[in-house]
């Protein structure tokens, strides 16, 4: 259960620990957080919750490199 979803403005808390080329906007609310690279995810940690809840916490994008 998300209570506080700061504004738009503010970063994901990950987009300020990842190198800063690693940092992209996120693919639901436009935020920016660490989109790529080792450990990004194309969501911030808020988009990226209801879709964790319905998939399950080990849903992970795939590579399309093999
Ligand atoms: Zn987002």
């Amino acid at each position: 259960m998300i209570t506080s979803v700061p504004p738009i403005a503010e970063p994901d808390p990950s987009a300020l620990t990842c190198a800063g080329d690693q940092v992209g906007l996120c693919a639901g609310c436009q935020r920016r957080t660490h989109r790529y690279g080792r450990g990004g995810f194309p969501l911030c940690q808020w988009c990226a919750e209801p879709v964790k809840a319905k998939w399950g916490a080990a849903v992970r994008f795939l590579s399309t490199r093999a």
